[in-house]
């Protein structure tokens, strides 16, 4: 494979990657419902000569190679958008009423679209595979995606895993990229406080869960402080706390809801277990019932040290020695590639994003919109991984 001939192929798609970018974002479509993206992406592919099998419902994998007898490397991109209005007045902004690509994943998709269309130039001349996973429903409580195409098998027959995301927060031009937990396992937790009502003028025939709440709201925040030693490592935050409908009712009940990240299966151990008791303690204190749920999201992200080694390496070729940092990592943000690196070698990787001088909006904020100039960016990134894990052998 000569890299140089395919980043020149690459140049010559530019004009109609940021042209399917810009019909993606118009067209955007959350978790599980991506029917219109998985359509172009499947006639795209098609164009290029694969022949893509549908995974997880919305998502699609696609084998450049498949009857290679060489390691399979797969290339990630998710696909879903957000529900979320679009604000910006770009020509190009959401048709769709409370759906917007805030994200990325447009640019993401197009990114993996278009290293498919260079890699199909390439088809005899690799030691081995290209796996193309279209992963839908990454997003939020509707994600997860990615551990349904692990059930259905995308991951059968795959040395490593590799995927990328643009970050607005650091600066363009650079790579973050960190071996060991980059991103946090997430748990939701949801709190509901039962007393007893009454007449606001007569707190001694009531049991008031909105005093109750409020003190276990401020005693949570001693869980990662006083919880956990000096290493810390951990996030406790109450993101809503609802009660009462007017200004002289007691109410019956209060509800609290909020996220914990931490980036090791002992630490959010140690934080349930303080919460547990944090929780039962404050309704022994006040005379009320307490009730403490927990849903498990997506667990912590390891990267593999070899992948990650072999991405900065690429990264100091792409972008330069200096631009190729961990600065920053591990981050307390969730997200579901984890589950391709718990079950292979994987790395996900970061490309800055942010516009130097400027207040570049940060992903899911309403006037993010993804930057076109990664596009060949992100495509050189992965075809200099396949190049470098496919034509010497490396990997077996
Ligand atoms: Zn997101
Ligand atoms: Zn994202």
């Amino acid at each position: 494979m000569i890299i140089e001939n395919l980043l020149r192929e690459t140049e010559s798609l530019r004009e109609t990657l940021i042209a399917v970018r810009h019909d993606l974002h118009a067209h955007p479509e959350i978790g599980f419902e991506e029917h219109r993206t998985q359509k172009v992406v499947r006639e795209w592919l098609h164009k290029f000569g694969y022949t893509p099998r549908d995974s997880a419902g919305t998502g699609l994998v696609a084998d450049l190679c498949p009857d290679s007898k060489g390691p399979t490397i797969a290339l990630r991109a998710d696909m879903d958008a957000l529900p979320m209005e679009e604000t910006t007045d770009l020509p190009y902004r959401s048709v769709n009423p409370g759906r917007a690509h805030k994200c990325g994943h447009d640019g993401h998709t197009t990114i993996l679209m278009g290293a498919a269309a260079a890699l199909a130039q390439c088809r005899d001349t690799l030691d081995g595979n290209v796996r193309l996973l279209f992963q839908p429903a990454e997003e939020g409580v509707r994600g997860g995606g990615a551990r349904v195409m692990v059930d259905e098998g995308a991951l059968e027959g795959v040395s490593e895993v590799y995927g990328l995301h643009s970050w607005p927060a650091w600066p363009k031009g650079e790579l973050r990229v960190a071996a060991g937990p980059v991103m946090a396992q997430v748990h939701t937790f949801y709190i509901s406080v039962r007393g007893k009502g009454g007449h606001g003028s007569q707190p001694q025939s009531s049991r008031d869960p909105i005093l109750a709440s409020s003190h276990l709201v401020t005693s949570l925040q001693s869980v990662v402080s006083r919880g956990l030693g000096f290493e810390g490592g951990a996030v406790v935050s109450v993101c809503s706390f609802n009660a009462g409908t007017t200004s002289n009712v007691t109410p019956d009940d209060a509800r609290l809801s909020g996220t914990i990240r931490s980036f090791s299966k002992p630490t959010s151990e140690r934080v349930l277990e303080r919460m547990r008791e944090i929780t039962q303690g404050t309704a022994n204190t006040f005379g009320v019932e307490v009730e403490f749920e927990v849903e498990e999201g997506f667990p912590v992200l390891v990267n593999n040290s070899e992948c990650a080694e072999v991405v900065a390496r690429i990264g100091e070729k792409v972008l330069g020695q200096g631009a190729v940092s961990s600065r920053d990592l591990p981050m307390a943000g969730g997200e579901d590639f984890a589950y391709y690196a718990q079950n292979k070698p994987s790395v996900f990787f970061f490309l800055g994003a942010g516009i130097e001088g400027e207040d570049t909006p940060t992903c899911h904020h309403t006037d993010f919109d993804f930057d076109d100039d990664l596009i060949p960016v992100g495509i050189e990134f992965f075809l200099r991984i396949i190049a470098d894990r496919l034509e010497d052998g490396v990997v077996s």
